[in-house]
């Protein structure tokens, strides 16, 4: 088997191989050669069905037809100026179109780059000091330099040697918790900036939030000045057009995206109304820069993504959505198993277990390897979805209805 090799090599020259808690899709040590559609395909020439689609961005299949044709114009042009460029500007006014709080947009790298950057922004905008993140929350690789990690989600362990204020600066509290919040902000609320908060916590189990809780979290961060951030590097342009945003009714201040944004190219955004935004130097304090921040590689795939990512996706993906949770479902009820579905049509997550997938401490332990079993015969047609896969959530096949009608048949 190639992949064998592959993965010893792994070990010795990528650091953490590929057992690392995000990249190995156990027990398959799996390289990929190639991917189109919802399909992935491996060094060692087998299939895999792609239900999590990269961690998310690829909503529009892998090697979307017109992204590729976009981008690849593009490519001949050139993939850095370092200067802006009239489709900079376009993507911003499709973003503003679609998101409530969004009047002006930077682009920058990553989900990771949006977050920090939207938390750098809330804290020069309140002139306080303290972030409140949720439990199981995940806002990047970076967390734990501005955002004390220690949530547990993806089971990702504190970084060592965070300078004491950080985490001093960092509360966390448990979502979907008023009770919680109300005596918090009582206490603290004249120090802290912001509430960031994924509005469906996906990192632990697409945990939708409870009926009128960012309503609740709306109304007490505008009462006590304290900026809110909707971290909607999952949720954006995938649940709704304009994210949990519309899908919730409810208008945070700052707003961060990522993934689905650049139709599988790298791409971050943060934005929000003009007051915050212009907190960026030099009409503000803040520095916000990077060499491929707003790169045209990246912006065109995004504007190509987008023109794809209309009402009807939206209406089709909910059906398709549904009707995949519900199959599923129904297998797994006539094997009288214990499990859990969570989530919202476009984003859902299943567990095998009796614990509470609320509690996200149980819920980082829950056992998928069930898949397998359950799975067996597209196995045997050669057709693989890694354990992983499932556990990593997002389960929406929005762009191949053979797939989906396959794994209902089993
Ligand atoms: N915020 C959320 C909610 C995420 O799920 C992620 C990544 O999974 C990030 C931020 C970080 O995004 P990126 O991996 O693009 O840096």
């Amino acid at each position: 088997m190639i992949s064998e090799n592959l993965f010893n090599e792994a070990k010795k020259f990528l650091p953490g191989g590929v057992d690392s808690p995000v990249r190995a899709y156990k027990p398959y040590p799996f390289f990929a050669e190639r991917a189109e559609g919802s399909k992935i395909y491996d060094v060692d020439g087998k299939t895999y069905i792609d239900y999590c689609l990269a961690y998310g961005p690829l909503v529009l299949g892998h090697a979307n037809p017109l992204i590729i044709e976009e981008v690849t114009k593009q490519l001949k042009n050139g993939t850095a100026y370092g200067v802006p460029t009239e489709n900079e500007i376009k993507l911003a006014k499709q973003v503003v179109k679609r998101v409530p709080c969004a009047e002006m947009v930077r682009f920058v790298n990553s989900g990771t780059e949006a977050t920090m950057s939207a938390i750098r922004l809330a804290r020069a905008f309140a002139a306080k000091n303290k972030i409140v993140k949720f439990e199981g929350s995940y806002h990047g690789a970076h967390d734990c330099v501005l955002v004390k990690s220690g949530s547990g989600a993806v089971g990702l362990p504190d970084s060592p040697g965070i300078p004491e204020d950080t985490t001093k600066n960092t509360i966390l509290v448990p979502f979907n918790d008023e009770k919680a919040i109300t005596e918090l902000i009582k206490k603290e609320g004249k120090n802290i900036a912001a509430i960031i908060i994924e509005p469906v916590m996906g990192n632990v189990g697409c945990i939708p939030p409870k009926e009128g809780y960012l309503k609740f979290l709306r109304e007490i961060t505008a009462e006590n000045d304290i900026v809110l951030i909707f971290d909607e590097v999952i949720t954006g342009f995938r649940i709704a057009e304009g994210g949990a945003q519309e899908y919730f009714g409810v208008t945070p201040d700052l707003v961060t995206f990522g993934k689905i944004l650049g139709g599988g190219f790298p791409i971050g955004a943060l934005a929000g109304k003009k007051e915050f935004m212009d907190m960026i130097a030099p009409s503000g304090t803040v520095y916000q820069a990077g060499t491929f921040n707003g790169n045209p590689v990246s912006i065109k795939a995004g504007l190509t993504a987008l023109k794809q990512l209309d009402s009807n996706f939206y209406s089709e993906m909910n059906l398709k959505g549904n009707k995949l949770r519900a199959g599923i479902q129904e297998i797994l009820d006539s094997q009288n198993l214990d499990f859990k579905v969570a989530g919202l049509s476009s984003m859902f997550q299943i567990y095998f277990t009796d614990r509470d997938v609320l509690n996200y401490e149980d819920a980082k332990s829950a056992e998928t390897d069930i898949f397998q079993i359950y799975f067996n015969k597209l196995l045997q047609d050669g057709v693989f979805i890694p354990p992983s896969q499932f556990e990593c959530c997002f389960l929406s096949l929005m762009h191949d209805d053979d797939d989906i009608q396959k794994t209902l048949e089993v």
